[in-house]
């Protein structure tokens, strides 16, 4: 473990390693920050990893405030309610520490308390996020605790719209957090499910980075290394949380993840955005269930290029031991085969599914998927992840 400690800067600054926590207000002061506002979601606030990490915060004498009202797949009350903290508190930048439901909500709070426009006329469609006014962006740490969204490394914010029930993500290139730290010892305590979930959505990130289409090098190379050490960590992390090692690899697969979605997502995403915002599902499990049939659906577009992440991971048998590799993997982290074990009492009927099939043609990610999603074979898919077939 001794050797996986670090600094990079990717653009972002990553102080990485664990233990690093404790250097919270020399990166405070290197940010200019001198009255944060601590966002966390309200399950962390309850454990000792946040009562440890304000510790640090009152032992170097640092005023702050805590908020706490984030739901997972936050949405829009959660950020009018923080912003409003934030500027009763008059502070200066934002800690937004933990998964990427508050390490999101956190960077959208120090986005938009300064912004005159409401939050979703920075959608990330075209070069909206130019309306936004950037001198009034406060800067922002991210901590993260799981290891999935990457949102510590992105310029992205994604906001349940509860009024259309539909997630957003919110651009802006000063959404990319000053800096990181990237502490493995924090993420120890993640529950099994959300360890699995979350590992899920880096390989997701990576996967369909890897297979949207377009010439972007740099992110097929770091999503095929990021794949790499998700098969060898995120079993390891699943069945001993406490495996420092195994959660450090898994760190850094999921800030890899969110540098290769650069180049784009797929139908995996497309189909779990509105799963997620429908019925509050955990992302990266939701991603989890969906990949083994948009992998099949894509197969005549990416088999050649799956052939050669296979053999970079060491998995025999082309595309077929590669989708092996992948049932084999949701097994062992107990992912449910198909959507009714992850939606308990699930019971869709043809509006329902119509719905869900055209919001994932429009999502902005179903662009990136290697074979044109049409709304036939997203309900194709749905159908597919519903029966398990
Ligand atoms: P999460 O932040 O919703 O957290 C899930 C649960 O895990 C919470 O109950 C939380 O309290 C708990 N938890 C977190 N860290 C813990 C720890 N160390 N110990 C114990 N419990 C812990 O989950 P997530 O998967 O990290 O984030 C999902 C959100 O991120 C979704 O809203 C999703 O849409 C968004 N997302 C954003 C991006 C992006 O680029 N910004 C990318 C993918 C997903």
């Amino acid at each position: 473990m001794s050797k996986l400690v670090s600094k990079w800067n990717y653009p972002t600054t990553v102080r990485f390693g664990a233990g690093r926590i404790s250097e919270l207000p020399d990166v405070l002061a290197a940010t200019g920050i001198k009255k944060p506002l601590f966002v966390t979601d309200p399950g962390l606030a309850k454990l000792p990893v946040v009562a440890s990490t304000l510790k640090i915060l009152e032992d170097a004498k640092v005023p702050y405030g805590v908020f706490s009202d984030v739901k997972p797949n936050p949405v829009e009350s959660n950020l009018t309610a923080g912003i409003a903290v934030f500027k009763k508190g008059k502070h200066d930048g934002v800690i937004a520490f933990g998964g990427g439901s508050a390490l999101d909500l956190g960077k959208l709070i120090a986005f938009q308390a300064g912004q005159t426009l409401p939050v979703w006329d920075f959608e990330d469609v075209g070069d909206w996020w130019t309306r936004a006014n950037s001198d009034a962006i406060a800067p922002i740490i991210a901590v993260p605790t799981t290891a999935g969204t990457g949102s510590e490394v992105g310029r992205a914010g994604v906001i349940t719209n509860e009024e259309t029930h539909t997630k957003k993500v919110i651009f802006h290139p000063k959404l990319l957090p000053a800096i990181v730290i990237a502490d493995p010892e924090l993420s120890v305590g993640m529950p099994s499910f959300i360890t699995a979930g979350t590992g899920m959505d880096a390989f997701a990130h990576c996967l369909e980075a890897y297979c949207a289409p377009g010439y972007h090098p740099m992110a097929d190379g770091i999503a095929v290394e990021g794949i790499r050490l998700v098969f060898e960590n995120l079993p390891k992390a699943f069945a001993n949380g406490k495996d420092l090692t195994a959660r450090a690899h898994m760190m850094s697969a999921a800030a890899m993840g969110a540098a290769a979605f650069q180049k784009g997502l797929g139908a995996i995403h497309s189909l779990s955005h509105p799963i997620g915002a429908l019925y509050d599902t955990h992302h990266g499990m939701t991603n989890a269930v969906f990949m083994p049939y948009v992998l099949a659906f894509n197969r005549d577009a990416i088999e050649e290029k799956i052939v050669r992440l296979s053999a970079y991971c060491g998995i025999k048998g082309g595309f077929d031991g590669f989708a092996k590799a992948v049932i084999k993997l949701r097994k062992e982290l107990k992912v449910p085969h198909a959507l009714p074990g992850l939606i308990k009492g699930l019971d869709m009927d043809k509006k329902r599914k119509t719905l869900i099939a055209d919001m994932a043609v429009v999502d902005p990610t179903a662009g990136g998927n290697p074979v044109k999603l049409t709304k036939k074979a997203a309900l194709g898919l749905l159908e597919n992840a519903i029966e398990g077939t």
